[in-house]
């Protein structure tokens, strides 16, 4: 089983500290729902553990499956099963979204071992069904006037052919509306296995309606502040932040 391990993880951009001792642990089969405010340092996070070059790590350790992640360059992060589905995708022009995907497939696989382009294409043509993507999207640029409904799926489609040890999916569900939200969903509870741990940012309870949370977390001031499971959602959409900052004595 995967394992992901967060200790008092640190991080700044430029001369701002934001991620101020981040404490996680993932466990394969276990889904998290990281919930928080916004600008509280929540993609920054899902940045840092892909290697970001953007941001400095000051402190703390990230351990995959008992190797120290943040010694590896980016592409190793990845092959050694780090998955993020970013809040924003960017464009790709010029490179087809099968021809993507396939290269990231091969690129964690070892030379000798690459994917049959038959094999690849029947894998495709199932999850691509089953996310209800229209066939003619694998010959399309690489989101390239995807619609933002589209990327999300699109990305949900990575995750399902790139087989992660550990997935992070930030705001997946921003800007669906109900029904992408539930293809969005099937992909996932799709893929939920021993073999896979699953971050999800989300600002709203919604998502997790249809993907149910082991465990939620809430993130504030650049850390994870506090723990629970499901029931801790509901109390947020219901009330919001202000009680967890008041409990915990947190100041904005
Ligand atoms: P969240 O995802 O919780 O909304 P972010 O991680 O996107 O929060 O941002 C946290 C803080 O870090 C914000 O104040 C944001 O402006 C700042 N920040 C994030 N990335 C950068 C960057 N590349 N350059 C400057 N500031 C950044
Ligand atoms: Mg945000
Ligand atoms: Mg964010």
């Amino acid at each position: 089983r995967p394992q992901l391990v967060i200790r008092d993880l640190k991080a700044k951009v430029e001369d701002k500290d934001i991620l101020k001792g981040v404490n996680l642990e993932v466990n394969g089969g276990e889904i998290h729902a990281i919930m928080g405010p916004n600008g509280t340092g929540k993609s920054t996070l899902a940045s840092v553990l892909m290697g970001h070059p953007t941001y400095e790590v000051t402190a703390g350790e990230v351990q995959l499956d008992g190797q120290d992640v943040l010694e590896m360059e980016v592409d190793e992060r990845a092959k050694a099963g780090l998955f993020l589905a970013m809040q924003y995708p960017s464009e790709i022009s010029g490179v087809t979204n099968a021809d993507f995907l396939r290269s990231a497939i091969n690129a964690k696989r070892e030379e000798g071992n690459e994917i049959s382009l038959m094999k690849f294409i029947r894998e495709l043509d199932k999850k691509m069904d089953l996310l209800e993507i229209d066939s003619s999207f694998s010959q399309r640029y690489l989101n390239e006037g995807f619609s933002g409904g589209e990327k999300k799926r699109n990305e949900i489609l990575q995750m399902m052919m790139l087989d992660p040890r550990i997935a992070i999916l930030d705001e997946i569900d921003s800007g669906l509306d109900i029904d992408a939200l539930k293809v969005v969903a099937k992909g996932v509870n799709e893929k939920r296995s021993p073999e896979l741990g699953v971050i999800i940012i989300t600002h709203y309870q919604r998502l997790l309606n249809y993907i149910k949370p082991d465990f939620v977390h809430v993130f504030m001031q650049g850390k994870v502040v506090k723990s629970g499971g499901p029931e801790l959602a509901e109390r947020l959409e219901a009330e919001g932040y202000d009680w967890v900052k008041e409990e915990l004595g947190i100041e904005d």
